[in-house]
């Protein structure tokens, strides 16, 4: 789960990491009293799109306000906005709300982070002098301006570790023993709330000599969500996929790709070697869906009904290997949602392309036979990847 920066900024504050002062809103009128009451003390704000995706500021979702009537005008601008970054698809994701901060007097943008290192099975916390920018482009480009510890979880995060980061930002003495105790809370934070990801981008060093975190991003294990209610609650469904947000709701495993073939497909090694099948044959999948083992009819009809919700979805590969799954219930599940669309005057539109053995197979052909749907059978999946491709080179009826 990830959470907006404004949230990120109110945990680093919890944590004792240094962060602007600021205020959230999500009308133009509370974020000027927010920039109203905040230039009594600063020569300028800054008003920030609150959004997901990083790169905000590239897409003109940060603005610098030094009077009451430019931030007015930043909130205008940004607030309702469709905001697109590199990390948003081209569609962009709109602005419902603006996190506005005393702005700072930037000496200096530096990087830092902790993230879950899957290949070493450990934290690792990186930092950079080059902040600010695209940190993969520094990792590719220039590695020996990224320093990577890896945290043995046994032992925490030792106290050389975190000076020895420090050390690497070249700051000033002062400024050094700051950060080596933010690195030290940093860590704390990530371990303590279960994140996957913390990340700082910018850290600024100020023209006064101070260290803030000017940026927040943070990743949180999903499967430790239960344990931290307080973290579960900043959760914003507005962000998140909408189909993908339909299919938790139904315990269905489903992530959305940049594809154009729906598969359905029981068991996760399963629904990969799908994928890598419909890679081959030089098509791409618009989603996994893992369907399960012993799922209901309306389970399986659910997620029949999902996959077609998604407008990029040209065909659909139900893939299935009945083993605790019954063919018959998918077969019914399958029948059921195409009738309620037709019903609905949604009918389906798309060619199906079905590879099923297993379970009650031959139970689950004969409703599907019977049912009117048209589709074809395929015995294995090299064929039914191959029919696949040969329904997407079709001309579309006009
Ligand atoms: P992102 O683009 O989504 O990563 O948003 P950031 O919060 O990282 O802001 C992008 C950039 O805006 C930063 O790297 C800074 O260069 C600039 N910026 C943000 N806040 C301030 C500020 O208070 N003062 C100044 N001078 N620049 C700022
Ligand atoms: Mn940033």
């Amino acid at each position: 789960m990830k959470i907006h920066e404004y949230q990120a900024k109110e945990l680093f504050s919890s944590f004792s990491i240094p962060v602007p002062e600021g205020g959230v809103a999500t009308t133009v009128d509370h974020t000027v009293a927010i920039a109203e009451r905040l230039l009594k003390t600063s020569a300028a704000v800054v008003v920030k799109a609150q959004i997901h995706a990083g790169g905000r500021g590239k897409g003109g979702g940060v603005k610098l306000a030094k009077s009451v009537d430019d931030a007015r005008a930043a909130a205008q601008a940004i607030l309702g906005m469709q905001l697109i970054t590199h990390q948003t698809g081209a569609e962009g994701q709109r602005v419902k709300s603006v996190w506005v901060e005393t702005a700072s007097n930037i000496e200096r943008e530096l990087y830092l982070a902790v993230v879950f290192d899957r290949a070493s099975a450990r934290p690792v916390l990186m930092a950079s002098e080059a902040g600010g920018m695209d940190i993969e482009e520094v990792a590719e480009h220039t590695p020996e301006k990224l320093l990577k510890l890896p945290v043995d979880p046994a032992i925490g995060l030792q106290a050389f570790q975190a000076r020895q980061l420090a050390f690497f930002l070249n700051l000033p003495p002062e400024a050094t023993k700051q950060t080596v105790t933010l690195i030290q809370n940093l860590f704390r934070l990530y371990d303590e709330k279960d994140c996957g990801l913390v990340e700082i981008n910018p850290l600024v060093f100020t023209k006064e000599g101070h260290i803030k975190a000017l940026d927040g991003k943070i990743n949180f294990e999903d499967n430790a969500l239960f344990r931290h209610p307080d973290i579960l609650a900043m959760r914003d469904i507005d962000e998140e996929d909408p189909l993908e947000v339909e299919a938790s709701e139904y315990g269905l495993n489903y992530i959305k790709l940049a594809g154009d073939v729906g598969c359905m497909v029981n068991g996760a090694g399963l629904a990969m070697a799908t994928l890598d099948i419909i890679q081959q044959v030089g098509a791409s999948a618009a989603n996994f869906l893992d369907i399960g083992g012993g799922g209901s009819v309306e389970k399986n009809q659910h997620a029949f009904r999902l996959l077609l919700k998604d407008p990029t979805v040209k065909a659909l590969f139900i893939n299935i290997f009945g083993g605790i799954l019954r063919c018959d219930r998918l077969a019914q599940g399958i029948v059921n949602a195409a009738q309620q669309l037709k019903q609905e005057g949604k009918p389906v539109n798309v060619p199906i392309v079905i590879r099923m053995k297993g379970t009650n197979v031959d139970e689950g052909k004969r409703i599907l036979a019977e049912s009117g749907l048209t589709y074809a059978v395929v015995d294995d999946m090299t064929a039914g990847a191959q029919k696949i491709v040969e329904f997407l080179r079709q001309p579309v009826p006009a």
